[in-house]
């Protein structure tokens, strides 16, 4: 099955270090490396091209969109008996990836700015309704945003539903959630260049707003829908210029008032399966392309506030001050050091500042913490540490700190069960590595909900939530078989 002729080891497209990279952003059309290598491309590429176009027209459906119409319900029964599509997965892949590449990156970074409810944001999601249409799967857009696509009966029970995210976070990567979702659309072409028969619905998924980069909350499209974020708080959540949650989904054409808890959209899904980059080397310090997730750390996000009082740069004596920014950075230096001492990360990655000022001690320093450990004990000493060292030092500097714990994910152990079938169904010679990871997915979310599990396909930096992310083309490919295997397992047999 797992058929990689000339194992090339070459980052795929994404890296902007990558001179390949870069010419195929600038040139849309350009086939550029997706042609070399694995599988087929070019004629069986284009006929898909040809047919998505065909396929599907521009923009969302109405508001909200939470049924699935019966034109696109009997699109889906017409695909399941309908030709075949020529292209297989690996071809599908190649091609999709090249066509998705350029959406969002920004020019001058080269890193990704995919934000919620932007227009990048609905490029994203219009290439997503473009990918359904193009295999007449029925399309739907549930209550809070997120995107199915479904092979089989929308309303059938024990679904098989895999996907990830197409958001970013600032100056993201090209692989964290579109890899996923790619991999995705490209497993069902496999199943279906295979002669597979799926018994089960089969629904690929894009979750709406993952990295929370513009309202500051992680998962909020699977929060919601897990019932795990009341629609209130949401709607009321506001980006950096101050618009809410509920205006950008209303001006991105969803309907706020719909969102909230969807327990029999759950209900219907007997097994959940993300695919997503490695965000470590785990897999590469094992010489494995593809791995299964056993855990997800529990990690949380929380706001310090040191309020000082601004003055003048030139003219306040230096004991006369109360610099919110000396005890900030204080404040930084000691989360690293209590992590380091328990054996946990914690990170500063944002701050604010106002007023903003060259020549002007800040008045208020906002400082974000992200903190994550392997058990919940150990994060609660370490946020607990971090936040008696702050208050120490403001109290020295003057400076008033309050800490607002904004999030908080317990720690995700996947169905064991569900793991260990997939890290067989995953590996055709040997099972697959299985290893916990300190990111946070839509799948930890769903998995209190729904037996969950997640692949990972070999990093081989490490680096994540940066333009320098990256993964081998061959991996990539790995990951769409292993990610075919698995759901020919749970929905075909
Ligand atoms: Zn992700």
């Amino acid at each position: 099955m797992t058929a990689h002729p000339a194992a090339s080891g070459q980052p795929l497209s994404g890296a902007p270090e990558s001179g390949r990279a870069a010419g195929a952003s600038d040139a849309a059309g350009e086939p550029g490396r997706a042609a070399s290598g694995v599988g087929e491309s070019g004629p069986a590429g284009e006929s898909g091209l040809g047919s998505r176009v065909g396929a599907s027209g521009p923009g969302e459906p109405g508001p909200a969109g939470a049924s699935v119409s019966a034109a696109s319900v009997s699109a889906a029964s017409e695909s399941a008996s309908g030709p075949a599509r020529a292209e297989g997965g690996h071809a599908a892949f190649q091609r999709m990836w090249r066509d998705f590449l350029p959406l969002g990156r920004h020019s001058a970074t080269g890193g990704y700015r995919r934000y919620a409810w932007t227009g990048a944001d609905a490029e994203c999601r219009e290439w997503f309704r473009a990918e359904a249409g193009a295999r007449g799967l029925a399309y739907e857009v549930d209550r809070n945003g997120n995107q199915w696509a479904w092979l089989g009966d929308p309303s059938g029970r024990d679904a098989v539903v895999t996907g990830s995210h197409l958001d970013s976070v600032p100056d993201g990567g090209a692989f964290d959630g579109p890899l996923g979702v790619v991999s995705s659309f490209a497993a069902l072409d496999e199943l279906r260049a295979r002669g597979a028969a799926p018994r089960k619905p089969l629904a690929v998924v894009n979750f709406g707003d993952e990295e929370g980069a513009r309202f500051g909350l992680a998962c909020a499209g699977s929060r919601l829908t897990a019932g795990q974020l009341d629609p209130d708080r949401a709607r009321a959540l506001r980006d950096a210029d101050g618009v809410t949650l509920a205006r950008a989904m209303e001006h991105a054409g969803h309907d706020p008032e719909a969102i909230g808890a969807d327990p029999e959209r759950l209900a219907r899904i007997g097994a959940f399966v993300e695919l997503h980059v490695e965000q470590g080397r785990a897999l590469d310090l094992a010489g494995r392309p593809v791995g299964v997730a056993s855990a997800i750390w529990p990690h949380g996000r929380w706001r310090f506030d040191f309020r000082g009082e601004a003055n003048h740069a030139g003219t306040t004596r230096l004991e006369d001050r109360r610099d919110p920014m000396l005890t900030y950075a204080t404040t930084v230096l000691a989360a690293r050091k209590k992590a380091r001492l328990a054996g946990a990360l914690a990170t500063f990655g944002k701050v604010r500042v106002e007023p903003n000022g060259v020549n002007a001690i800040a008045s208020v320093v906002r400082g974000w913490l992200d903190s994550r450990a392997a058990d919940e004990a150990v994060l609660t000493e370490v946020v607990a540490a971090i936040k008696q060292a702050a208050r120490e030092r403001g109290a020295r500097d003057g400076v008033d700190v309050t800490v607002t714990r904004e999030s908080f994910t317990p720690v995700v152990e996947f169905a064991h069960d569900l793991r260990d079938r997939i890290a067989a169904l995953a590996g055709a010679d040997r099972p697959v590595p299985v290893l916990p990871t300190g990111a946070g997915h839509d799948a930890g979310i769903l998995s209190a909900a729904v037996p969950t599990a997640m692949l990972f396909v070999r990093n081989p930096t490490g680096v994540s939530h940066s333009p320098a992310e990256s993964a081998a083309e061959d991996d990539c490919l790995a990951g769409v078989t292993a990610l075919a295997d698995v759901l020919e397992g749970l929905a075909c047999s």
